[in-house]
């Protein structure tokens, strides 16, 4: 169907950062096929892993025991101190799981037509509920009815969240990205997120955040609520948890480990062999790489990099992000940029019309890092000499 507007190009093979058309042209891949390929391409050790349990088993549903996703259950909760996992093949499922187990656990205290805090701007997917809770009237136009059940507040914006608490008696849960990914890499403010860790406390609501995006080691970190230093209830993860062979997780701690029992949910390819086979190899390498360090050092240089190269240049609002989830946003919509780049041999996404986004493979070198300012700056400054349209 015609669901996406395709740029003309297709890719055969990567290595590491790059990425080679089916005509030989060489690409720097700075979007890692949408914050999915941490790993870059064809690294060795993935592709290992899932060579060797594709010739194993592949699949055998969740009516047997699977000891690579109870292996990959551990790996979870010992990287981000939760408890237990629940596991999907996609960022939606991950917080449809999420939305279920709030409402759920709201039915479980006396809670009969639950309401979860969501934010402006938020994406959290294309489901009928995820969708719901999402924040872009774009993407939600022509769906309606939308899920009933969500309570939107503006981001970033503490009075507003207790606010919502005093007048919705039915909440049970907020909602939240740490950083907002499609929304225009938008950074919450640590102190906000440690407020919501409080008034969830306070309140008795679920704290789940959404790091289908910003998890797996993307900002430097694990997840990227650990650079705020609390623990959330529930997080939902996906994008690059399997290096693009698709595994989502809904993890869960504290008040909302427990909540689900056999026939509350389910999947019949969610957590398989070898779907968890990537995901155990992707934390592997990982960790013994050294990525999340990479990600924080390489993702400082590009930043401060494109601060440099766009000094004084009139139209640039801001250079921001958290390790390697980079926004450049722009004074006027910078879609066509995409296109620039990609003659130019490098991948780009632009996001919320005027953000430029980056987010390149967690395995990039210095070199790779200083080209990627060295090829995209000189573009920015062209675009914006031109006249706005
Ligand atoms: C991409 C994304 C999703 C949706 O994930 P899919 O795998 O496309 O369903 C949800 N939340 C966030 C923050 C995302 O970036």
């Amino acid at each position: 169907m015609n669901t996406y507007n395709r740029l003309p190009v297709a890719f055969d093979r990567g290595e590491g950062v790059w990425l080679w058309d089916t005509a030989g042209k060489k690409y720097l891949d700075a979007l890692a096929g949408i914050a999915v390929s941490g790993l870059g391409h064809a690294h060795p050790k993935l592709v290992r892993a899932i060579a060797d349990q594709a010739a194993k088993v592949i699949h055998t549903s969740n009516i047997y025991e699977v000891p690579n996703q109870s292996a990959l259950a551990d790996r979870l909760a010992a990287l981000s101190g939760m408890d237990e996992s629940f596991f999907c093949s996609s960022g939606a499922e991950a917080n449809e799981a999420a939305i279920k187990l709030a409402r759920l656990y709201g039915h479980h205290n006396g809670i009969q037509s639950a309401s979860i805090v969501v934010m402006e701007h938020a994406w959290h997917g294309r489901t009928l509920a995820t969708l719901s809770a999402t924040g872009n009237r774009k993407a939600q136009a022509g769906f309606e009815p939308l899920v009933p059940g969500f309570v939107r507040v503006p981001y970033n914006d503490a009075a507003a969240v207790r606010q919502a608490g005093d007048v919705n008696r039915n909440i049970v849960a907020v909602l939240v990205e740490v950083l907002q990914g499609e929304g225009g890499i938008h950074v919450a403010d640590p102190d906000y997120v440690r407020f919501l860790r409080r008034l969830c406390d306070e309140k008795g609501w679920l704290l789940m955040i959404d790091e289908v995006q910003s998890g797996i080691g993307r900002t430097g970190k694990w997840f990227a609520f650990q650079h705020a230093g609390i623990l959330p209830d529930v997080i939902t993860l996906a994008k690059g948890l399997g290096s693009g062979v698709p595994v989502g997780a809904c993890v869960a701690a504290g008040r909302a480990k427990g909540v689900f029992k056999p026939g509350n949910h389910g999947s019949t390819f969610g957590g398989g062999p070898l779907a968890c086979a990537a995901g155990l190899a992707t934390l592997a390498a990982m960790e013994s790489e050294g990525l999340l360090d990479n990600a924080e050092r390489m993702g400082e240089l590009i930043r401060s990099g494109f601060r440099e190269a766009l000094a004084g240049v009139g139209g640039v609002v801001e250079v921001r992000g958290m390790g390697l989830m980079i926004g450049i946003e722009l004074d006027r919509p910078c879609g066509d940029l995409v296109r620039q780049a990609l003659d130019a041999g490098l991948l780009i996404n632009v996001t919320a019309e005027r953000v430029i986004r980056l987010l390149p493979p967690l395995v990039i070198r210095e070199s790779e890092a200083r080209e990627l300012v060295a090829r995209l700056a000189p573009l920015v400054r062209a675009f914006l000499a031109k006249p706005a349209a």
